[in-house]
């Protein structure tokens, strides 16, 4: 029997959530992406009207009700505590996150005519990736990438299969842009955030990875050559929008360019958070010692440690701080 959400009942579902978002834990998360069983957390009746497991395959399934449950937590919940649910996620989750993004299960979703479209979209647009894009400005995806402990080996391969996903798909979507957009605002408007989420992520994880200079052994010359002409193109005609911007940062760091460009502010937090002392307003580099429970942060002094720990200014760490395996 399928379980298929119709347009009714997401209008609905989105309805609920929107009074409700503030509920959402990291398990919540954990159980839509299908790594705790659904009886692990107390699932509100009015939050879940339509429970939150999919029976296997319905991976596209699983995806349009994560993506439900993501927008309404991003505009209905304050910032410090989205923060706070997924650092909290991700120190228990990430690893198996990118597990499922590098060998996705199979998706096997009884699709309607007009949705068929999806399946083709799944390798690049997918749950997994979903929640990647949600926590890409935390610390902890930025430990896991340096991490040299083997439960975060696969996450050396992230970068890559990513580029060569996104690579796969440019083209597709850049005719399916162009068919739509003249006639379906909404359906563009699919491919406009899968292609920009999917390429913003891809230029943080590349951006990350500060200490290689040869970014061919990051992104092979051949992907990043099949990418050029359509993210060149794109810089163009959205400029000024979040694809465009995105397209631009990505061409200016094929093209070698040093530094961390415009709107990358929150990479470049994290990273300083790493490798100058986190507390905002000190700039000291040397010496540094990590936040003994996460090791996600670094200080130059317990002074400082103890000042951001409850934070007057910004976030406080202790809501952000939890321990990993990686
Ligand atoms: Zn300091
Ligand atoms: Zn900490």
């Amino acid at each position: 029997m399928s379980v298929r959400v119709s347009h009714a009942e997401r209008l609905l579902i989105s309805t609920i959530m929107t009074t409700n978002a503030s509920l959402l834990t990291a398990d919540h998360f954990a159980v839509i992406l299908g790594f705790e069983p659904e009886n692990s957390v107390s699932a509100t009746p009015a939050l879940f009207p339509f429970g939150l497991q999919f029976p296997q395959g319905h991976e596209i399934e699983r995806h349009g009700r994560l993506k439900m449950f993501v927008s309404s937590f991003a505009n209905d919940v304050p910032e410090p505590q989205q923060d706070r649910v997924y650092s909290q996620f991700c120190a228990r989750y990430l690893p198996a996150t990118v597990n499922k993004f590098l060998d996705l299960p199979p998706a096997t979703d009884q699709l309607g005519p007009d949705e068929a479209d999806l399946l083709q979209e799944y390798e690049a647009s997918n749950a997994y990736l979903e929640i990647l894009i949600q926590v890409q400005h935390l610390p902890y995806l930025y430990k896991y990438l340096r991490s040299s402990k083997e439960v975060a080996e696969p996450g050396k391969r992230l970068t890559l299969v990513l580029a060569a996903r996104i690579a796969a798909r440019v083209d597709c979507w850049d005719t399916m842009l162009q068919r739509w957009e003249q006639r379906d605002m909404e359906r563009a408007g699919f491919y406009n955030s899968a292609a920009g989420c999917a390429i913003q992520l891809l230029n943080t994880l590349c951006s990350y990875q500060i200490r290689t200079d040869d970014r061919t052994s990051i992104i092979p010359s051949a992907t990043q050559e099949r990418m050029l002409p359509v993210l060149t193109r794109w810089a163009v005609r959205y400029n000024g929008q979040f694809l465009g911007d995105v397209c631009q940062r990505m061409l200016s760091w094929f093209s070698g360019s040093r530094a961390f460009s415009r709107g990358a502010n929150k990479i470049r937090k994290i990273a300083k958070g790493w490798e100058v002392c986190k507390l905002p307003e000190c700039n000291k580099k040397e010496d540094l010692k990590a936040c003994m429970r996460c090791q996600t942060v670094r200080y130059c002094c317990t002074d400082h440690q103890k000042r951001d720990w409850s934070g007057s200014t910004g976030s406080k760490h202790k809501q952000l701080c939890f321990q990993t395996e990686y």
